[in-house]
C-alpha cells in the first residue's frame, strides 16, 4: 500500500519514517524545499532520538522518498496523511490555514481521479475539522463541475453502503454524520470516493519513535468500515504488539486529543501550585509528589514542578480547547485558569531569582537549557526563552547553554552570549539558573561551577538536585517547592 504524508515536520517525519519501517511505500512531502533538499541528501531537520538510522535504512530499502510535490504523491497513494503545523490564531483559536490549503491541494490533485482514497488527519485540530475537510473537497468537486448535464459531488464511503447505486439523489446528504453542505437540485453523479479520518498523533517530543511504535493507545475517528480496515492494515504491527484502539466517530477522536493534552497540562499546573505553595510553608513537594504518585488512582507522571509547561503542544492546545468551547457556549473555567496560573508561573520564576539576587539591572545569568525540555532541540513556548525574554526586560546580560537548542534559539534571541558548555556559562555570572532537565545537568561539576561563577546562587527551576547538599557545598539553593 502507497502512502503520502503532507507535512513533514515532528510528526509527518516521524510518521512516514515508522510506516515505512513498517513495510509500507511512503513518500513524505513538504512546501519547505530547503528541508526536503536535506532529507535528500541524507541530513535530518529535527533531533529527534533514533531518528536519522531508521530514516536511512528506510530510504536505504527503497521504502522512504521525500518531495516537494504534493500532486504526485497524492495521486500515487491510497492513503493521504495530512501532518501540518496548527498554531495558535492571536485570540488562542488554532489557525487552520495550513490544514485548508492542503485539502484544497488535495481535492485539486485529485480532480480526475477515479478510485477511493482514505484521507487521514494527524494535526492537532477543534472538533468538526474532519468535517470541514470533507466539505472542502466536496465543494470543489461541485465547484469545478458546475457545467457539467449532472452535478458531480464526491462520495464518502459509508455513503455507498446505505445507497448502492453509483447516482444518488443531492439531497439525501453524504452521511448522517457529515450532512451534505451542497444544495444541488436533481441528481449527482459520484466523481471519486474517498474518506475522512481522523487520528490524532499522541508521540512525545524526544522519545517520537518510541512513543509511534509503542503507543499508550490508536485512536481512529471514522464512520466507514472500509476506512476502518485501512487504517487497521496500516496500524497491524502494533495489534501484534496488543496496542488498545479506541475507534470512535471523528469528533470524538478530535476531542479526545485536546482532552488528553489539556489534562496532562492540568496535572502540571497542579503540581506547580502545590510547589508555590511549599515554597510559602516550607514543605518539600518532592514528598508530596511522591505520595501523591504512589496511590494509584492519581499515577506518578506529570508531577514534577517546575517553570510551566510549554512546547509546541500543550500551550497552544489548551488555549484552542479553551477558545473552541467558548465559541459553543461553554466556559471551561478550570482550563482558564489553568492557562492563566501557567503563565504567571514563569513571572514566579522571575520573583525567585529577584528574591536572591535584588535588583537584575546589569547582572549577569547564566542560563542552563534553552529547549522546552530535555532531548529535543524545539523552543516553541519554551520556558526557558520566556524566562530569558522577562530578564532581558529587566536589563540582565544572558550567558546560555543548551547541548542542542542554540542554534534554534540563536534565530530569535541573537544577543545572548552562547557558550560551549556549563562550566563556561557559569563563568562570572551572579547566578547560576536551570531551566531544562537535561541528564548532563544532573552531574555537574560542581567545584568546577563554584570556581567559575561570581556568587554562589543556583536556582534549579527543574529540581534536579537535593537542596541539603548544595547547602553543604557553600551555594545559596533553591528549587521549585522545595529549599
Ligand atoms: P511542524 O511545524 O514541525 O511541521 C509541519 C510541516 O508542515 C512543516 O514542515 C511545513 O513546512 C509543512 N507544511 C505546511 N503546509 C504545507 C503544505 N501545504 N504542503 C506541504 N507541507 C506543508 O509541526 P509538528 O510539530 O509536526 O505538528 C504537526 C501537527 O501535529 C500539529 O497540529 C501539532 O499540534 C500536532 N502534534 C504535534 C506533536 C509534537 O510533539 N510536535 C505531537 C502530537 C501532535
Amino acid at each position: 500500500m502507497k502512502i503520502c504524508i503532507i507535512g513533514t515536520g515532528y510528526v509527518g517525519l516521524v510518521t512516514g519514517t515508522c510506516l515505512a519501517d513498517f513495510g509500507f511505500s511512503v513518500t513524505c512531502v513538504d512546501q519547505d524545499k530547503n528541508k526536503i533538499s536535506l532529507l535528500n541528501s541524507g541530513g535530518v531537520p529535527i533531533y529527534e532520538t533514533n531518528l536519522p538510522p531508521l530514516i536511512e535504512k528506510n530510504i536505504s530499502a527503497g521504502r522512504l522518498t521525500f518531495t516537494t510535490d504534493l500532486e504526485k504523491a497524492v495521486k500515487e497513494s491510497k492513503v493521504i496523511f495530512i501532518a501540518v503545523g496548527t498554531p495558535p490564531n492571536h485570540d488562542g483559536s488554532a489557525d487552520l490555514q495550513q490544514i485548508e490549503k492542503v485539502t484544497q491541494q488535495i481535492a485539486v490533485s485529485l480532480k480526475d481521479y477515479k478510485g477511493y482514497k482514505v484521507i487521514v488527519n494527524k494535526s492537532t485540530v477543534p472538533i468538526g475539522t474532519a468535517r470541514k475537510i470533507k466539505q472542502i473537497i466536496q465543494e470543489y468537486q461541485n465547484k469545478t463541475d458546475k457545467n457539467a448535464p449532472f452535478s458531480i459531488i464526491a462520495r464518502s464511503e459509508a455513503t455507498k453502503q446505505s445507497h448502492p447505486s453509483s447516482v444518488i439523489p443531492a439531497k439525501a446528504g453524504i452521511h448522517p454524520a457529515y450532512p451534505s453542505p451542497l444544495r444541488v437540485e436533481g441528481r449527482v453523479k459520484v466523481k471519486y470516493f474517498f474518506d475522512i479520518v481522523s487520528n490524532p498523533e499522541f508521540l512525545r517530543e524526544g522519545s517520537a519513535v518510541y512513543d509511534f511504535t509503542h503507543p499508550d493507545k490508536i485512536v481512529i475517528g471514522s464512520t466507514s468500515p472500509k476506512a476502518l480496515k485501512i487504517m487497521q492494515e496500516i496500524y497491524r504491527p502494533l495489534y501484534l504488539i496488543d496496542t488498545p484502539f479506541v475507534i470512535t466517530n471523528p469528533e470524538t477522536a478530535e476531542l479526545i486529543k485536546y482532552a488528553c493534552n489539556a489534562f496532562l497540562a492540568t496535572k502540571i499546573t497542579f503540581i506547580n501550585e502545590i510547589a508555590n505553595l511549599c515554597d510559602k510553608v516550607g514543605a518539600d513537594v518532592h514528598q508530596i509528589a511522591k505520595a501523591m504518585g504512589l496511590d494509584g488512582r492519581i499515577s506518578p507522571k506529570f508531577l514534577h514542578p517546575g517553570p510551566g509547561y510549554g512546547g509546541s503542544c500543550f500551550p497552544k492546545d489548551t488555549e484552542a480547547l479553551y477558545h473552541f468551547a467558548s465559541t459553543c457556549g461553554y466556559d471551561f473555567k478550570l482550563l482558564k485558569g489553568v492557562i492563566s496560573a501557567n503563565k504567571l508561573q514563569r513571572e514566579i520564576m522571575i520573583e525567585k531569582i529577584k528574591h536572591h539576587i535584588g535588583d537584575l539591572k546589569g547582572k549577569t545569568i547564566a542560563i542552563l537549557g534553552l529547549a522546552f525540555k530535555q532531548n529535543t532541540d524545539d523552543i516553541r513556548k519554551s520556558p526557558a526563552v520566556d524566562i530569558i525574554q522577562l530578564l532581558l526586560k529587566e536589563g540582565v546580560h544572558v550567558r546560555c547553554f543548551d547541548p542542542l537548542a542554540m542554534d534554534n534559539t540563536k534565530k530569535i534571541l541573537p544577543n545572548l552570549t552562547y557558550c560551549q558548555d556549563e562550566y563556561e556559562t557559569a563563568r562570572g555570572s551572579d547566578a547560576l539558573v536551570i531551566t531544562a532537565e537535561w541528564n548532563q545537568f544532573r552531574n555537574l561539576d560542581l567545584s568546577k561551577i563554584k570556581k567559575s561563577l561570581k556568587s554562589l546562587i543556583l536556582l534549579d527551576l527543574r529540581n534536579l538536585y537535593e537542596p541539603a547538599t548544595l547547602k553543604s557545598l557553600g551555594f545559596i539553593y533553591e528549587g521549585v517547592g522545595r529549599r
